[in-house]
């Protein structure tokens, strides 16, 4: 067996071993997988193996679209049977928001290309002649979908990736792994050690305790799941087809044949379910595990699902599976680095394994060797977690990602779970004032305000938010807004060597006199966008840091990964040391003159600078800037001092008018101002050139990570560019992952969008075939099964020439 090893991956189920083989077609052949018992003797071998292709998400749906387009290649690709069945799947929808769930997902099918048909019960019963279509209003077929042996899966990308040269040991438990001072890893089993350029935790159940390992934790819970399986059913022995996999919300369940018998699984409800090991941390002994059946838990869900399918009923139980399951805290797998190490990455918490298994595999390979993956990764990278998620937030949002599978959230539905987490100080006070949160990497944000004590009608049309959240983008846009923006992440960087380094790791220049702000773009080594911040100079050298919440971990690998050992700065996390409140409008000014002495005229206090000045008696950042396109500053305080200078501020704006405001309305102020938003129009699919975002990359500095990259694609001829466009809808706005067409052509795919309550349009962006990117451009696009006229725009539909904010 191997001792050195550029590659370890931990764990030989479908998910390490579909990483084996796709880092193996991807060129890597010195791998080694290590299993402690067989291949698959985790969750994998029990699975029920369905591949569902309808999932309400575009990126995760392109991850479950390459499995099912690889699974029934595989025997031929690899000699291994694996018992693929395409059956397709037929969704039942039995409200009207299921139904526009199902136009929402035609408009992804379409994009990323699986086949997908909205049919009604009669449909559904020609299909499947035995199922009882009572309450049923729609279903959604998906004919490119089906299920597999899962073992099967497995063992075919084991035996491809070996064919392929990379090597797998059995039987050999990983107890412990070290970081050597080589940066390698110490991987050390119960036989021997191996030295590992990367190491990959592909643990399935055991990933915490493998992270506990290096000294981490992960959000994860395993929970147990049962699936029952009839006797035989002589209506299907009788006939050669197979009936699709039936997915019914009232029953929770999954439904189908297996063989000439029915098969049914139940996400059980309410406070039913159970975890397994429920302190996280499952026997090392535990090997091909079933654990006792519970029919009672299944109740009244499996009555349910007899009623749908009665043959079931009639051909009684012959056999129980009871098998555990890893979900995460938000139900996405963990695909990526963890947070602050070099190396170390992640391909677990999939609780649709042999779904995902393929798409996770060939994705995070490409990330892994490349440096990028074609798909968006962000909402799959573990970074996405951090220390807020703790053991009681991963068992609260474990049970209930784990009762919502047949239950997507709804557009802005708040899930309660796990909540509240990260609070700021005026978390209270808002909440007094009507303030309705939402959550990003923990903390609590005022999302809108219910000034009439309304609760949000959760839809995918406009709900009865719209005309409140309209208020407040007029309140912004005509008066004066603020909003607390505390959960962006701040960073310090200090030191003489800042500025260079600064420079070299963002494509953008550092401002050259203290007080100047630039937006800088961290790249990858290919040019692709890795995120986005604003820098500050405080002084010569003294840089302020912000990026997104969400970003927090991933941009302080971004800042601390690229730094060489004499290079001279410090870099702190201040994320939890200061608080932010925008004050943004046309009469923020004058709000701010009553508690400041600092001039605020725009010679004085000038658009994009920002300096340290005193409001209300207490020291704050102030930077002339905003993500709404008004006149106005971001006060960045100490936490402590926060709510004394809301108060303030509150108090000076009474007579100006001054509202609060949220994110929703930030949504619609943004979009009208055509700010790009990361993680949307911004990813690591996507290079600055693609997002038009040209004019915050300098060539011309001697270097910078991606700098190469870019000036080949200067060259190269574009695949898609970023639109911004106008569209003419009736009650509801793109949202993002709907296709654009040009006639029956489809040519790009949405980003993001919403009304834009001040110009009064409907608006989005998204990026297209090049060719359709002028402005003028007439384009189609579905929005819930509607084909919408948008026309692309040639500059922002707000103040195009930024006089507002340069006021
Ligand atoms: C009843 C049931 C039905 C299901 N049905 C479906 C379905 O229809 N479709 C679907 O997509 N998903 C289904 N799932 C979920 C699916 O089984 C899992 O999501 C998937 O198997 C997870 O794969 P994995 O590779 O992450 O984990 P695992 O299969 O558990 O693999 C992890 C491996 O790591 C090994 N390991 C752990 N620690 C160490 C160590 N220290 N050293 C060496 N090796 C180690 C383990 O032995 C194990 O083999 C079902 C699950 C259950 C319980």
């Amino acid at each position: 067996m191997k001792s050195q090893a550029r590659i370890v991956i931990v764990g030989g189920g479908i998910m390490g071993v579909a990483l084996l083989y796709h880092l193996a077609e991807e060129g890597c052949s010195d791998i080694l997988l290590i299993e402690k018992g067989e291949l698959t003797c985790g969750s994998t071998w029990h699975a029920a193996g369905q591949c569902p292709s309808l999932v309400g998400n575009y990126n995760l749906a392109k991850i479950h679209n390459y499995s099912n387009w690889l699974y029934p290649r595989l025997e031929e690709l690899t000699g291994q049977n694996v018992s693929w069945h395409a059956s397709g799947g037929i969704r039942l929808a039995l409200t009207q928001n299921d139904l526009d769930w199902f136009h929402f997902m035609k408009g992804i099918a379409d994009n990323v290309g699986f086949r997908m048909e909205i049919i009604d019960a009669k449909k559904i019963k020609r299909i499947n002649p035995f199922i009882s279509t009572d309450g049923v209003i729609a279903g959604a077929w998906t004919l490119d979908d089906g299920h597999a042996d899962p073992s099967g899966l497995t063992n075919a990308m084991a035996r491809g990736a070996t064919n392929m040269g990379a090597s797998i040991q059995r039987h050999d438990r990983v107890t412990n792994i070290e970081a050597m001072p080589s940066g390698e890893w110490k991987v050390i089993t119960e036989n021997r050690s191996v030295i590992a350029e990367t190491v990959v935790n592909a643990a399935g159940c055991y990933a915490r305790q493998l992270a506990q390992m290096i000294g981490r934790d992960l959000p994860i819970v395993n929970m147990q799941h049962q699936y029952v399986v009839t006797g035989p059913i002589q209506e299907f022995v009788e006939r050669n087809e197979e009936i699709p996999v039936i997915r019914d919300p009232r029953a929770s369940s999954y439904l189908r044949q297996e063989q000439k018998s029915g098969l049914v699984g139940i996400y059980e409800q309410a406070n039913m379910a159970e975890a397994w090991a429920p302190n996280g941390f499952p026997p090392w002994e535990s090997d091909s595990e079933l654990f006792p059946d519970n029919l009672e838990r299944l109740m009244p869900w499996l009555g349910y699902a007899m009623e749908r399918m009665p043959l079931f009923e009639d051909a009684g139980i012959k056999r129980i599976v009871n098998g555990a399951i890893p979900h995460s805290s938000d139900g996405f797998p963990l695909l990526g680095p963890v947070a602050g190490l070099k190396n170390f990455w992640l391909c677990c918490g999939s609780s649709f394994g042999i779904a995902q298994g393929a798409g996770c595999g060939k994705y995070l390979a490409q990330w892994m060797l490349h440096g990028d993956s074609e798909i968006n990764m962000t909402g799959f990278d573990p970074r996405r977690f951090g220390s807020y998620a703790d053991d009681s937030y991963m068992q609260a949002k474990g049970f209930q990602d784990y009762r919502m599978t047949y239950f997507p959230p709804l557009p802005g539905e708040e899930l309660p779970a796990g909540r509240p987490r990260r609070l700021t100080p005026l978390h209270d006070k808002l909440n007094a004032q009507g303030c309705v949160h939402t959550e990003a990497f923990g903390w609590e944000r005022p999302k809108w305000f219910s000034l009439d004590g309304r609760k949000e009608d959760y839809s995918f049309r406009r709900n009865n938010t719209f005309d409140v959240v309209r208020d407040e983008c007029f309140a912004v846009r005509e008066r004066v807004g603020i909003l607390d923006l505390t959960g962006f992440a701040k960073y310090d960087v200090t030191g003489p060597d800042a500025e260079s380094y600064l420079n070299r790791i963002c494509a953008n220049r550092m401002p050259k006199k203290p007080g100047g702000i630039a937006l800088a773009h961290v790249l990858s080594r290919g040019g692709r966008i890795g995120g986005e911040m604003t820098i500050t100079r405080l002084a010569d050298d003294q840089f302020y840091v912000l990026s997104a919440a969400a970003a927090e971990l991933r941009d302080l690998d971004h800042l601390t990964q690229g730094r060489a050992a004499d290079e001279q700065l410090e870099i702190v996390n201040v994320t939890d040391d200061r608080g932010v409140l925008v004050l943004a409008g046309p009469r923020s000014r004058e709000v701010l003159a009553k508690i400041t002495d600092e001039k605020l005229d725009d010679a004085s206090f000038r658009w994009l600078s920002g300096k340290e000045i005193c409001v209300a008696g207490m020291p704050a950042r102030a930077l002339r800037l905003n993500y709404v396109g008004e006149l106005g500053w971001e006060l960045h305080p100490a936490m402590e001092h926060m709510e004394a200078i809301y108060d303030a501020l509150w108090q000076a704006g009474e007579e100006s008018g001054i509202a609060n405001f949220g994110l929703y309305a930030v949504n619609s102020l943004r979009l009208e101002k055509a700010y790009r938003g990361w993680g949307a129009e911004l990813t690591n699919e996507v290079t600055m050139l693609d997002a038009a975002m040209e004019r915050f990359i300098k060539l011309d500095k001697d270097n910078f990570v991606g700098k190469d990259a870019t000036m080949q694609q200067k060259q190269a001829k574009r695949i898609f560019q970023l639109v911004y466009f106008e569209i003419e809808v009736t009650d509801s706005d793109v949202r993002g992952g709907e296709p654009i067409f040009i006639g029956d052509d489809c040519i790009g795919v949405t980003t993001s969008g919403g009304y834009g309550h001040f110009v009064r349009k409907s608006l989005g962006f998204g990026y297209v075939d090049p060719a359709n990117c002028e402005a003028g451009t007439e384009l189609g696009i579905d929005v819930l099964g509607e084909r919408c006229r948008a026309i692309v725009l040639k500059e922002p539909a707000y103040d195009p020439a930024n006089e507002r904010l340069r006021a």
